[in-house]
């Protein structure tokens, strides 16, 4: 067996409606004066309100940011920095998508060790010590509640990430009541973007890879293939949601020690330059680069997506060999999308054949992603797949 290390959240409370409970599971150790990171549009839902009261009720004080945008901005993030020093913040919570979850990971960073955030980017350059810090996730897809990684978007295009277990939360609320309002296509782009989480993982090629992470990426596909369709459609449905939003965390655990891959790096062209939502990218060429992967026999990837069929999807017929089961749970992969409601083709979401090539030259910039896929690729490799999803 390889070497590998594993790091993950110390705790996780998984229970409807627990955000409400949040000074009682982890009140003590955010201390007196209390950053709460999220968003407007949380707000106007009210969704932090049970959580806000539960610690204004045990004596913390709150003082709220609610400032963070999609994709945010290194000016946020100084923002909620300078927020946290002015309420001389003893502990971070933050209630919202993986971008709110984002950037209290920093601001619990920066507040607490005052380190410079150029210093802190890039792979375990983070030293801390931060604040202590509690995520409560809203959607189920990122897993950044589990992940030590944060992106920040940097003078307007440039993504950058700091990577480091010590962003890793102390605590995780996984409470599915807070993801009931999330609209249909949120409900099914993020989950898709959980299950190729899990898939990625699973098969990644990265020397790290380990028998954790494919333990959780099998039960993550378990619970999210399960689930999807009636998070989806029976969006009121508690336990489905309460089952996608584990399986998000599942995924997250795994794919935060077993990095993603090419369905990634291909993804975040599209991201990028048309600024399709993260997850809806990911659904847009993932059955191709699978098949991609899958064409080379020798990396044997077709025999690990073969392995993860009757985990995501138990009511497929599992006899034949692995080759036509690989090809049926990638077809099926691809079929869900549709059923989801979501855009199955680049052109549908707006994209122009003639963008192509400038979006596989952008993919192969994502090297610390590629190096993981099990198959290698080149700039024609995804040109080809980008015209296959096209
Ligand atoms: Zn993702």
């Amino acid at each position: 067996m390889s070497a590998f290390a594993f790091h993950t959240t110390p705790q996780m409370i998984v229970r409807p409606g627990a955000s409400g409970e949040v000074a009682d599971i982890a009140g003590a150790k955010l201390g007196p004066n209390i950053l709460f990171v999220t968003d407007k549009g949380i707000r106007n839902a009210g969704l932090e309100t049970s959580a806000i009261q539960s610690l204004e009720a045990a004596g913390h004080s709150v003082t709220i940011f609610d400032a963070v945008e999609a994709d945010p901005s290194l000016a946020t993030l100084m923002q909620a920095v300078d927020t946290a020093r002015g309420c001389e913040a003893t502990g971070v919570v933050a209630l919202g998508g993986g971008s709110s979850l984002d950037i209290a990971k920093l601001a619990a960073l920066i507040a607490g060790s005052g380190e410079d955030i150029d210093e802190a980017w890039g792979v375990a350059n983070a030293k801390g010590p931060r604040l202590p810090l509690v995520l409560i996730p809203t959607t189920a897809g990122t897993g950044s509640e589990a992940t030590p990684v944060s992106i920040i978007t940097v003078g307007g295009e440039e993504k950058r990430g700091v990577s480091s277990p010590i962003i890793l939360p102390d605590t995780a609320i996984l409470d599915a009541e807070l993801t009931v309002s999330l609209p249909a296509a949120a409900t099914a782009a993020t989950g898709i973007d959980a299950m190729v989480h899990a898939i990625e993982a699973y098969a990644s090629r990265n020397a790290n890879n380990n028998p954790i992470s494919r333990m959780l990426a099998t039960e993550a596909l378990k619970l999210l293939g399960a689930n999807i369709e009636t998070a989806v459609f029976s969006p009121d449905n508690i336990e489905a949601r309460s089952a996608m939003l584990l399986g998000s965390t599942l995924a997250g655990m795994a794919f935060a020690n077993s990095p993603v891959a090419a369905v990634h790096a291909l993804a975040y062209p599209i991201g990028g330059t048309f600024h399709i939502p993260h997850g809806l990218s990911n659904a847009l060429v993932l059955p191709q680069v699978l098949r991609f992967n899958a064409a080379e026999a020798e990396n044997g990837s077709y025999r690990l997506y073969a392995d993860l069929c009757p985990h995501a999807f138990p009511n497929l017929d599992q006899s034949a060999g692995a080759q036509a089961q690989c090809a049926a749970f990638i077809d099926r992969l691809a079929e869900l999308s549709a059923d989801l409601g979501l855009p199955t083709r680049l052109r549908d979401v707006g994209i122009g054949e003639e963008a192509l090539p400038k979006m596989a030259s952008d993919a192969m910039l994502q090297t610390r992603l590629l190096v993981n896929n099990p198959r290698d690729l080149n700039e024609a490799d995804a040109l080809a797949i980008y015209k296959a999803a096209w």
